[in-house]
């Protein structure tokens, strides 16, 4: 595991983004929010940007709070929709694509708008975090942060056709290596 100093204000890295890889919900979320029947990529890119946008955030799911700490966002389509530009991932710039973007996955097929965003609630959805052409995300399967190419995180959903979206971080959102979140 790689052990950064807590500062505000960094940028997002690959370093930053690899303190929390091959780790588990349990050792990321302050309030243990973390039963691996649930589905935690949503959470997991809402700790290391600190959103805490949408209706329902972990803290508010959890027994066991921790002080101090805010909760953040755990539904994707609620994550899409606080993004401050979204569309096609083959579209996001290369300015976009080198600070860091949201990525989402989901069928081909499904309703997702840009304007104004929104993404369907369907039960086949991911996202992950997107930097210099690798994705680190939250795997449900393995149950910890794995990275990915986009190709093979196109292909997340084998049996259905998907789309990649790209989504920039929300407003007050700032990134934080692992324990040195809100
Ligand atoms: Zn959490």
């Amino acid at each position: 595991m790689v052990t950064l100093a807590c500062n505000t204000g960094q940028h997002l890295t690959s370093q930053l983004l690899n303190s929390y890889l091959h780790l588990n919900m349990r050792d990321i979320c302050p309030h243990g929010y973390a039963d691996e029947d649930l589905n935690h990529c949503a959470h997991f890119v809402s700790h290391v940007l600190n959103v805490a946008a949408g209706s329902i955030t972990c803290r508010g799911m959890s027994a066991t709070k921790a002080a101090g700490r805010i909760g953040v966002c755990i539904r994707v389509h609620e994550l899409f929709a606080a993004c401050e530009e979204v569309g096609f991932y083959k579209d996001a710039s290369a300015g976009q694509l080198a600070s860091g973007v949201f990525v989402f996955v989901c069928a081909k097929n499904n309703p997702v708008r840009f304007q104004p965003r929104s993404f369907q609630n369907v039960p086949r959805k991911h996202v992950g975090i997107g930097l210099g052409g690798e994705i680190w995300h939250y795997s449900n399967g393995k149950d910890m942060v794995v990275t990915a190419t986009p190709d093979d995180f196109r292909k997340h959903y084998a049996k259905q056709i998907n789309e990649l979206y790209f989504g920039t971080f929300p407003k007050n959102s700032f990134p934080s290596s692992l324990n040195c979140g809100r």
